[in-house]
């Protein structure tokens, strides 16, 4: 046996054990239990064609020859992308440390609370620097928020705008390329009209609903839109602004203007380039909208005993409930990223960030104005930290290049500046020798920056922001360092225990997949950087796209979409440009089983489809009679079929090629829903199903981590008829010969992170990916037969088997007074974050165990089942004072000096012998959520000014 194979690590069970868990599940072997769980018709027949696997040595070797490929130029290219300084104590303290990373999204918000908090800190920071009521807890990038505040304006239209169909959206020319080209994808799918001007020349006798500015303008311009939004009022249009969050704390935040909505993007605060991200975006706006607000929002509410806690509000906003009236698809976000961003405000504070801002704008005055000296004419007059000049660009370009600097050429004469955090006077020495060389003169060489504002007097900020005291007690490290653990021990990640999450697929993100992210060669690049400088990046990652056509056996990927939800609307909008192409612009019906993740309806209403949705058998598998009598009633107008695969009842439906077979014959593409395809890969493939494409979560199956909510990647694979409408991008290009405009802001979306995904995909290989599905299919059967006779298993194949999923019946527990989200609290008590809650059906938790956990772990956790089971037993419906009810049980309930409860303090916290071991303490008893959406706080002050009557 190969020690140093990485599968070894990877996969939890050893192989000592198979004979174990093989025993339990009553079958003789692992490829008996794949045979009696996956239909025969759909398995691969041969092994994927990839390269032999690394070991972790070779990977690291490799991934470091890799890095040296790409050239870390200093970038002063800008266009919503700055070079930061991520602060170490933060880079080692979260950005390196599974105790942030491997986090799942704060839904059991008892054991997130210090994840919580930290989104706290991003919302609080978002809201006082742009001047606005409230803000979310991160979006993709700033181009998808730019979106998102387009059609949330787009939905509060007034009655009479709705009534008069008024559907113009005014988009200033100074909006960055990317934003515009992902305005242009997701504006007419849904019947908004875009047009594009400039706002000095607006013709406000026409109807608009909304308009949408870039502050400061893509060329670094600082306009006074001011006078415009006032205007736009007047004329009931509403208008949005994309902000530059660093310039906010030197200008007059857009919210003192009177914007309905800010966005931008958070990644000049500490955040590395990452070649296009992962990023956190913001979008901030008024109370009245929050309702139609996208995404998640931390609000703080109170827990069982009154105090205070915090917990994710709203939540009737989501797609899962909304599905097909969703505005936004929006599930996993930038968490991570924006936890990054709010400790860099922490470990800042308002002074921190106003001498970042001043040296910024410093350095970019000083350099205008020695270029200046050289001749050099500038064409913007009032700036922060760009500025545009007229020179020969060729000329320059060859000389910066030499110098390892890149600006951003806008044409022959034309080269944009922008400057960063990074600057000091050396580098604006190098600029100017650069320009100095390039018109043939003697550079000057200044010794300090000159501090005078480049911008209209009445711009400048004159609002104080982030007096909380957070932003003001952690600027030594040792400080920070503290508050950093603090929060971080009262969260539980994978690092502590197993998160059984059925469909998000909590695996092992193993840190020889990580590490190469903390690697300048591959953090430090801007996502328009020359090719030639990015050549690293540009193996990587159509390897990666190679790989995963592989594995899915399709023709083509992109991994621009930031997320699974992304993943689908590009999808979607990729079926919506196949189906124009051949004439056939008037396919627009999804059919949707009602069982299907929410983000597939929202998708598709954004995409501009009508949602049909068909029937689930009792069974739990799709009603094909059902399905085929749709189809065929829509065939004319039948654009797709959404199918997850296995389906989220987590089986392996045997009739799935009748029903993609189905599809095609009545027209339609089949989409599918790739969340499951850790439950296929090696072993069948969404092109053997007789899918078209499927969006692949590279944060669920392929090993990037959760982030407690984000990052993510959501690639789609396609089929060949597909390839040529691949999404585009403006600036650099990329995607299919007839590229849909861009679904994300970045070519390649997040780049970085992919590292991960192929990381994990080079030191499995082909029998490691296959081998990592049996495990799945094995660790999942074994906790069904462990489990059975205390619960009942919903769903199961045609030969009792669970694929690598299982829901469980906990509805009739519901006579003993217990709910399915007792036993989620309770199983805190036991050490264990919950497995998936409610989903795809009410009252039922759905459990994946993932390859990556090992025996022990395991049969920890059933033996936590089996025993809240025997709790569940003892309690009666009257009894509203029990174990379950009262949990989670804290510390500071156990230690107090009057225990009054009907059980022990042994029972409460201590029920199984394992857990004295390795305790983990939720800090905050049951949150209150209806409490904290009737007093919607969302940001760091204090609770006592909001306390109820
Ligand atoms: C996770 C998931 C999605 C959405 O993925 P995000 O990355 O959160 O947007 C879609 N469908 C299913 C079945 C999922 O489990």
């Amino acid at each position: 046996m190969k020690t140093d194979a990485f599968a070894l690590r990877h996969i939890g069970p050893r192989e000592t054990d198979h004979q174990q868990m093989l025993k339990t599940i009553g079958v003789e072997s692992i490829e008996q239990l794949v045979y009696e769980t996956l239909p025969d018709d759909i398995r691969l027949k041969a092994p994927l064609n990839l390269d032999p696997a690394m070991t972790e040595y070779e990977f690291s070797n490799h991934i470091h020859q890799l890095g040296n490929k790409n050239k870390v130029f200093k970038s002063y290219i800008g266009l919503g992308y700055n070079q930061a300084i991520v602060p170490a104590v933060i880079q080692r303290n979260v950005f390196e440390n599974p105790g942030w990373y491997t986090a799942y999204t704060p839904y059991q918000a008892e054991i997130a609370q210090g994840r919580l908090e930290a989104i706290l800190n991003f919302q609080t920071t978002v809201i006082e620097l742009t001047g606005m009521e409230i803000a979310n807890a991160s979006l993709l990038d700033e181009a998808t928020a730019a979106a998102e505040a387009m059609a949330l304006l787009f939905d509060v239209r007034s009655r009479d705008q709705k009534k008069n169909e008024i559907n113009k959206f005014f988009v200033s020319e100074e909006i960055l390329p990317q934003t515009l080209s992902v305005l242009q994808t997701r504006a007419t799918p849904i019947g908004v009209e875009l047009v594009i001007g400039n706002h000095e020349t607006f013709d406000f006798s026409t109807a608009y609903f909304g308009a949408i500015l870039q502050y400061p303008g893509k060329y670094g311009q600082v306009h006074d839109y001011a006078a415009f939004i006032a205007k736009a009022k007047e004329n009931e249009i509403k208008v949005a602004v994309a902000a530059d969050i660093l310039s906010l704390a030197k200008l007059t935040p857009p919210g003192e203007m009177g914007a309905a909505v800010v966005v931008g993007t958070t990644q000049r605060f500490g955040i590395p380039l990452g070649y296009g991200g992962p990023h956190a975006a913001y979008f901030a706006t008024k109370d009245e909208y929050k309702r139609s607000m996208p995404g998640r929002i931390i609000g703080v509410t109170i827990d069982t005993n009154g105090n205070r806690a915090l917990r994710m509000a709203l939540q009737t906003r989501e797609q899962h409930i909304k599905r097909d009236k969703a505005t936004s698809n929006i599930c996993t976000a930038q968490v991570l990223l924006s936890v990054m961003a709010g400790m860099y405000a922490v470990y800042h504070g308002p002074k921190g960030l106003q001498y970042i801002a001043d040296k910024v704008h410093a350095a970019t005055a000083t350099l205008a104005n020695e270029l200046k000296k050289l001749g050099v004419e500038q064409t913007n007059t009032a700036f922060f930290d760009t500025i545009v000049v007229k020179a020969d660009a060729k000329k320059v370009r060859t000389i910066a290049e030499q110098n390892e600097i890149n600006f951003y050429y806008i044409d022959d004469n034309t080269i944009s500046i922008s400057l960063n955090e990074t600057v000091s006077v050396a580098e604006v020495n190098e600029i100017i020798s650069v320009f100095a060389t390039a018109t043939n003169q003697q550079a000057t060489t200044i010794d300090s920056l000159t501090n005078t504002n480049h911008f209209p007097e009445h711009l400048k900020r004159t609002s104080s922001f982030l007096e909380h005291d957070v932003f003001n007690k952690y600027h030594s490290e040792t400080a920070l360092m503290r508050y950093i653990k603090m929060l971080e021990r009262k969260d539980l990640a994978l690092n502590h225990s197993m998160i059984s999450l059925g469909s998000c697929t909590m695996k092992l993100n193993a840190a020889s997949e990580m590490l190469p992210l903390s690697s300048p060669q591959w953090n430090n690049i801007h996502p328009f950087a020359p090719l030639d400088q990015a050549q690293g990046y540009q193996e990587m990652l159509k390897k990666l796209e190679q790989q995963l056509n592989v594995i899915t056996g399709f023709a083509g990927t992109t991994l621009q979409p930031n997320s699974g939800a992304q993943g689908e609307y590009a999808g979607l909008m990729v079926i919506r440009a196949y189906h124009q192409s051949k004439g056939d612009h008037h396919r627009n019906i999804a059919l949707i089983p009602s069982s299907a993740h929410g983000t597939n309806p929202a998708s598709a209403a954004m995409a501009g489809m009508k949602v049909i949705v068909t029937k689930t058998l009792e069974n739990g598998n799709i009603d094909v009679e059902d399905l085929r009598e749709k189809a065929i009633l829509h065939k004319d107008n039948l654009s797709c079929l959404m199918v997850t695969y296995p389906s989220t009842h987590g089986v392996y439906e045997s009739a799935i090629k009748e029903i993609t077979q189905l599809i095609h014959d009545n027209g339609g593409q089949v989409y599918m829903d790739g969340a499951n395809m850790n439950a296929q890969v090696g072993l069948t493939n969404p092109a053997t199903i007789g899918a078209d494409v499927c969006h692949l979560n590279l944060h669920k199956t392929f090993a990037i981590p959760h982030g407690g909510g984000g990052p993510g990647v959501g690639p789609i694979c396609v089929a060949p008829q597909l390839v040529p409408f691949l999404p585009g991008n403006p600036v650099i290009a990329t995607g299919g010969d007839h590229a849909i405009t861009a679904i994300s802001a970045a070519p390649w979306g997040s780049a970085l992170v992919c590292l991960i995904s192929y990381g994990y995909i080079s030191m499995l290989g082909a029998e490691g990916l296959k081998s990592a599905t049996q495990h799945a299919i094995l660790n999942a059967n074994y906790i069904k037969e462990k489990l059975s006779g205390h619960y009942e298993t919903l769903y199961s194949g045609e030969m009792g088997r669970a694929a690598h999923e299982m829901i469980l019946e906990c509805r009739p527990f519901k006579q003993k007074g217990i709910e399915v989200t007792d036993i989620a609290k309770r199983l805190m008590d036991y050490g264990f974050h919950a497995p998936t809650v409610s989903f795809p059906v009410a009252g039922t938790l759905m459990i994946e165990p993932t390859e990556s956990e090992n025996l022990e772990e395991l049969d920890r956790f059933c033996d936590a089942m089996i025993s809240i089971r025997k709790e569940i037993e003892a309690s009666t419906i009257e009894d509203k004072n029990n174990v379950l009810k009262n949990s989670p049980h804290t510390l500071a309930m156990l230690t107090t000096d009057v225990w009054d409860f009907p059980y022990t303090r042994e029972q409460a916290a201590f029920p199984l012998d394992y857990i004295a071991e390795n305790k983990f303490w939720p800090t905050v008893r049951r949150a209150d959520d209806a409490f904290g959406d009737r007093n919607l706080v969302c940001s760091c002050a204090p609770i006592e000014a909001y306390m109820e009557e």
